[in-house]
């Protein structure tokens, strides 16, 4: 830079000689009169000699001030440490690389020990069925022979067969044992699975995995440090002013084709008659209302400025709605009543009638329904049957003896992977006061049995309405709307993750992408107001910030049995030395894990 800056004057004398043979040129710095010395180095334009040196000293400010800057970046003191710090940061990446291969590992093994445990139980089932085979088999020969009359050809036959019967009987006596002390464990003479939901078990990782992860970007300042929501439900927006009592929600991601017409009612683009007003919003709710309170489902967007009318003979029944459904990708709306579904499009046209008659088996009452994106499943009578959608016919039915102990006229129904969840709201009588106990059960969608079940006690609201709903994201996390609350359950055990309490009775849900719940609350003793609520879930608050602590206490009959326990849920705060207590809710709940008798 100075061998330049040399260079630099050098040329300007050189410029200056050459100027001074020259006619003379002005300065052409402003009021200075004298006669240009020679060419700025910055501009090339003439300039006296006094000009030209302020030139040459603002230059050299230019490289006093380059240089303190250089100096500022060079960072002679720190540098050392920040390569000490790049080195520790260049370990710490590969010491993170490694933990995760180890958990990779660790993973690779726990699948295997999983897998195999569950496939030892599978073996031992499969071993009990082939033995039974087999001693038909034997059975058979004997009788064969018996007849036949020939006592050699009898006595060599038991001979041959005493070996294996010896061996068969300690097999199936050590089976039968291992099933005693299963049921034993198990404490429940209900038929529950001989194992439990492994599948639901292994999901959940993923959200711990999550929640502890979110955490560590926290902890170790890799997160933006902006403050995050720190329950998993979060109240985001309301819809009031509806016209009569919601009583079923269901939300709807592709309304394409779809239109509203001049006089508010949902049509389809190719209904040409009717004159377009505006599109269907999209995602969009659909909303069913108590028996004969409306012709209509009303349809809204999510801010509930846009509300249209869906109508037809298929949304306006005289009996109450018992499931309602809609499948966004057919485009299709499912309404369950009485002892038949209708299926519509989204303008509310009847497009089908699944009844008796249809599937060819008469299936009584309608009491709950669900679906996934190939199957339909309603909960009639003493059985679920599985419809396939595109068929309408019926692919399966469950048989489950947790069906008979369903009692509510609405039952809610939900799937999570290849499990039933039911949820049963029934009136109980604890002393003088009435309340409502909610039942959540988890059964095995191939062999009916009882997989795990939760009971919930709260306070009564409205006697006139005692449904409760379910349903499970695909992520696994169960959301039961049952009175008074919203909660949030671990699809694995049952476990409460979060509530919400309002003094309106929730009646059904909806889930929008596993992030938005819609709720709809109708009029009751405490409030005349009908709307619907919607909830951001954070699924990353999970235990993130709170913990829901749980502080049990057992009531004892005076010969010391234990009746049942209470439990007492918190939500608080917690760091090394401290609890905050964030709120605590107001009611007991009772709640009897599945080593107890669901239905005692
Ligand atoms: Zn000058």
């Amino acid at each position: 830079f100075c061998q330049s800056l040399n260079k630099t004057s050098s040329k300007i004398k050189n410029v200056k000689m050459s100027n001074t043979e020259q006619e003379a040129t002005k300065c052409i710095s402003r009021f200075c009169e004298r006669t240009a010395d020679g060419e700025s180095p910055f501009s090339g334009f003439p300039l006296c000699q006094e000009h030209l040196d302020e030139d040459l000293q603002r230059c050299e400010n230019r490289k006093a001030d380059i240089l303190e800057k250089l100096d500022k970046l060079s960072c002679k003191l720190g540098r050392q440490s920040l390569q000490l710090e790049k080195q520790a940061l260049a370990i710490e990446i590969q010491e993170i690389a490694d933990m995760f291969d180890s958990i990779q590992e660790n993973l690779q093994q726990w699948k295997e020990k999983l897998i195999s445990s569950v496939q030892n139980v599978h073996d031992g089932v499969s071993d009990r069925l082939e033995i039974a085979s087999e001693s038909d088999v034997c059975a058979k020969d004997i009788a064969t022979v018996s007849n036949s009359g020939n006592m050699r050809d009898l006595i060599q036959l038991t001979v041959s067969m005493e070996s294996w019967l010896d061996a068969a009987t300690r097999k199936t006596a050590e089976f039968d044992q291992k099933r005693a002390q299963l049921r034993q464990r198990q404490n429940n003479n209900f038929g529950i699975r001989s194992v439990g939901d492994v599948a639901a078990g292994v999901q959940h990782l993923q959200n711990l995995f999550d929640r502890h992860l979110n955490d560590v970007m926290k902890t170790c300042w890799l997160d933006d440090g902006e403050t995050k929501p720190t329950g998993m439900l979060e109240q985001d927006s309301e819809i009031g002013d509806l016209t009569s009592k919601p009583t079923h929600v269901a939300a709807c991601t592709n309304t394409a084709g779809f239109f509203g017409d001049a006089s508010g009612r949902v049509v389809r683009a190719d209904s040409v008659w009717h004159e377009i007003s505006q599109t269907l919003p999209q995602p969009c709710i659909f909303v069913a209302f108590e028996n004969q309170s409306a012709d209509h489902l009303l349809v809204l967007s999510l801010d509930g400025s846009v509300r249209l009318k869906c109508q037809g003979e298929s949304v306006s029944g005289q009996t109450a709605i018992k499931g309602f459904e809609c499948d966004s990708r057919r485009q299709l709306l499912y309404v369950g009543r009485a002892n038949l579904v209708s299926v519509a499009d989204l303008s509310g046209t009847l497009l089908h009638t699944i009844d008796g008659e249809r599937i060819k088996r008469p299936f009584g009452t309608v009491h709950g329904m669900t679906a996934n994106s190939d199957k339909l499943f309603m909960l009639c009578a003493t059985t679920l049957m599985c419809i396939n959608k595109d068929s309408l016919l019926v692919d399966s039915e469950i048989r489950s003896r947790v069906f008979n102990c369903l009692t509510s006229a609405s039952v809610g129904v939900g799937l999570h992977g290849g499990k039933i969840i039911l949820s049963d709201a029934k009136l109980v009588t604890q002393g003088k006061t009435r309340k409502y106990k909610t039942s959540v059960y988890k059964i095995c969608s191939v062999s009916g049995e009882l997989i795990c079940c939760v009971n919930f006690v709260s306070s009564l609201l409205d006697e006139n309405r005692h449904m409760c709903q379910v349903s499970v994201s695909n992520t696994g996390f169960l959301f039961l709307c049952n009175l008074p609350t919203l909660r949030v359950l671990s699809g694995y055990n049952f476990e409460s993750l979060a509530s919400t309490s309002h003094s309106e009775a929730p009646s059904d849900l909806a889930l929008l992408q596993s992030q938005i719940i819609v709720t709809s609350t109708g009029t009751n003793v405490f409030s005349s107001r009908s709307k619907l609520h919607c909830y951001k879930f954070h699924a990353e608050c999970f235990f993130v910030s709170s913990r829901s602590q749980r502080m049990s206490f057992t009531l004892m009959d005076r010969r010391g049995t234990s009746i049942f326990e209470h439990l007492l849920v918190f939500t608080c705060k917690l760091n090394t030395s401290n609890i905050f207590i964030d709120s605590v809710e107001f009611f007991i709940e009772v709640y009897t894990n599945y080593t107890n008798d669901p239905c005692p």
